[in-house]
């Protein structure tokens, strides 16, 4: 059985105020059958730390460093994520591909990085729209899900979570249909099999522009083990429905 799980990636929002009441009303809300996990912008761990404290609700970041600690300025080192309470940490957002210049080297190398501090990675991959208008979606993903695997070879790199997140879905509202979305989670599944990782443990999240009236019907394919939620994540009620769309195992 594998587990599944919805993660919201708040990306650069947030304010002390409007955090508290997001978190409150996610703790008091009844616990729905995944894990459940916030992303937040880093100067708000300590604060999430500790309104998250005694729920079940896990804390994750949005990046971290490829080095351990050094002369980095800017950077934030897994290990500090780790001291904060976070459990899982995004890697190879598209926005973080596209706006910094991250390489699937960068990538394989940051989640290496949070697997050796205890984190989880969500590593995401996903294709631009002219690439799936010029069918490269599977060569530009499998490039990307590749340079991970090779790096972290087999058994650690059944310890990642991963997430198909087309760039052209992601903050568009434009989704991709549950039928394209598990096309492609069966291609990385298979690819990830290939590379003697524990593929059928491995949970693989759906992310762009995810909603309460669509979270079902692509959760309810056979390969989409939850979702990477942007937008809808900064609101309580919307980030709970979308999570309550989980099929119950
Ligand atoms: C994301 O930022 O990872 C994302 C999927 O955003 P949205 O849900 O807003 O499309």
């Amino acid at each position: 059985m594998r587990r599944s799980l919805v993660a919201g990636n708040w990306k650069m929002h947030g304010r002390l105020d409007a955090n508290r009441s997001l978190i409150d009303a996610l703790v008091a809300a009844p616990r729905p059958a995944c894990e459940v996990a916030v992303c937040v912008p880093f100067p708000y761990l300590a604060q999430a730390q500790a309104l998250l404290a005694g729920s079940a609700i896990a804390l994750g970041a949005q990046d971290c460093s490829v080095h351990e600690q050094g002369a980095y300025t800017g950077e934030v080192a897994a290990g500090m994520l780790r001291e904060f309470g976070c459990s899982h940490v995004i890697v190879g957002h598209s926005e973080r591909r596209a706006l910094h210049g991250e390489t699937d080297a960068t990538v394989a190398a940051k989640a290496e990085r949070a697997l050796a501090s205890g984190l989880t990675p969500i590593v995401c991959v996903g294709e631009t729209l002219e690439q799936r208008e010029q069918g490269q979606t599977e060569a530009v993903i499998g490039m990307q899900l590749d340079a991970v695997l090779h790096l972290l070879g087999a058994q650690r790199s059944s310890r990642i979570v991963l997430a198909y997140e087309p760039v052209w879905a992601i903050g568009t509202g434009r989704s991709a249909s549950a039928e394209q979305a598990q096309q492609v989670h069966a291609f990385l599944r298979a690819r990830v099999r290939h590379h003697g990782a524990d593929a059928d443990a491995l949970p693989m999240l759906y992310g762009g522009s995810v909603k309460p009236d669509n979270a079902r019907e692509l959760f309810a394919q056979p390969d989409i083990d939850g979702g990477l939620i942007g937008g809808a994540s900064l609101k309580a009620a919307d980030f709970l429905a979308i999570a309550s769309a989980v099929p119950s195992p």
